[in-house]
């Protein structure tokens, strides 16, 4: 997809209410970024940790944001209501196709065992040309190094199906994030 053409970020990352609040500062950077370039951000619909940061610092910037969660995690996880469309759907799996049907690009946020299975599946399926879609890690404290040592050796022993070694970004901040999505320069 043409960096011109991205209208949409989905943004997955932590529900985690006891991570160190740098992770929170760093959600806020995206959904604060998101809103200034007029981006709509995507993503799982909840209050809680890094994922109801994200999407209130869109809203307070005057951003757009869509979100989609399940009606039997409206307990745990707290839908945000107050954002710009707030879909409750029957089940996980449906929440992650319609996050990867609305997303023209995916930022990746540390989270946990519930980010690495959405990021993993677009992933996986990237590598089966089922999609094309810009997927960038943001490397917020170094919280992915221990993710490059896996996917070097994924690649070095030849366990990934692509040898596109461009199947997903990790970058080291926010601003780098937009500017490998977007082709923006630093001024
Ligand atoms: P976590 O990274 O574990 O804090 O989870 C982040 C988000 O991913 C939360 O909203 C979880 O509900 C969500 N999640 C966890 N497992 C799944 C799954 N199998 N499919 C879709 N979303 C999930």
């Amino acid at each position: 997809m043409k960096p011109n053409k991205i209208q949409t970020v989905a943004v997955y990352c932590s529900a985690s209410v006891k991570i160190d609040p740098l992770y929170l500062d760093a959600a806020r950077e995206v959904g604060e970024e998101l809103a200034r370039r007029q981006l709509t951000m995507i993503y799982g619909g909840s209050t809680r940790s890094m994922m109801g940061a994200a999407a209130e610092a869109v809203m307070t910037h005057g951003g757009r944001v869509i979100g989609f969660i399940p009606k039997h995690l409206k307990k745990i996880e707290v839908p945000k209501d107050d954002i710009t469309e707030l879909h409750l759907v029957d089940t996980s799996h449906i929440r992650k196709h319609l996050m990867f049907e609305h997303s023209d690009a995916f930022f990746i946020l540390p989270g946990g065992f519930g980010t690495l299975d959405e990021t993993f599946e677009i992933i996986a399926r990237k590598d089966l040309k089922l999609h094309e879609k810009p997927i960038i890690f943001i490397n917020v404290n170094g919280y992915w190094d221990a993710l490059s040592v896996m996917v070097k050796n994924i690649f070095d022993q030849n366990f990934a199906r692509s040898e596109d070694k461009d199947l997903f970004q990790i970058v080291s901040s926010v601003s780098e994030a937009f500017q490998v999505l977007l082709g923006e320069k630093n001024d």
